[in-house]
């Protein structure tokens, strides 16, 4: 989808500070942390949101909840970590591209 902002991200056409990546996910720091640790774990297919799932998808978001605490654990984040999925609208989606957020550390909203 070429006038999607994360797709331009995963093509290199918009620079990102990259923390991990393999054929399935494309990992990256927040623009606007909400707290110490934000990252987004997107995809490296085009899909708007949780919305359009459908089975076939089932390998892939296996693979991107199963990377999930290894990815927070490289970030430092021992103790736990926070997870969020924003889903259209009404959820408070802003970017149309399938994310998922991991927050942690200094200033997660809630804690300290
Ligand atoms: P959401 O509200 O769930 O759609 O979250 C979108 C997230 O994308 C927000 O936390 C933004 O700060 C973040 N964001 C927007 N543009 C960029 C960008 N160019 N690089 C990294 N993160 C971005
Ligand atoms: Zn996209």
């Amino acid at each position: 989808m070429t006038d999607c902002l994360f797709c331009k991200i995963i093509a290199g056409d918009i620079p990102s500070s990259n923390v991990f990546e393999d054929d399935q996910i494309f990992v990256f720091k927040d623009i606007n942390p909400k707290a110490e640790v934000h990252l987004l774990v997107i995809p490296k297919i085009h899909i708007d949101s949780l919305d359009e799932l459908s089975e076939q998808h089932q390998p892939l978001i296996s693979h991107m909840i199963l990377k999930l605490p290894e990815l927070a654990r490289s970030q430092g984040l021992d103790d736990g970590f926070r997870t969020i999925i924003n889903t259209g609208p009404g959820g408070g989606q802003e970017v149309g591209h399938l994310h998922i957020h991991i927050l942690g550390g200094e200033g997660l909203p809630g804690f300290n």
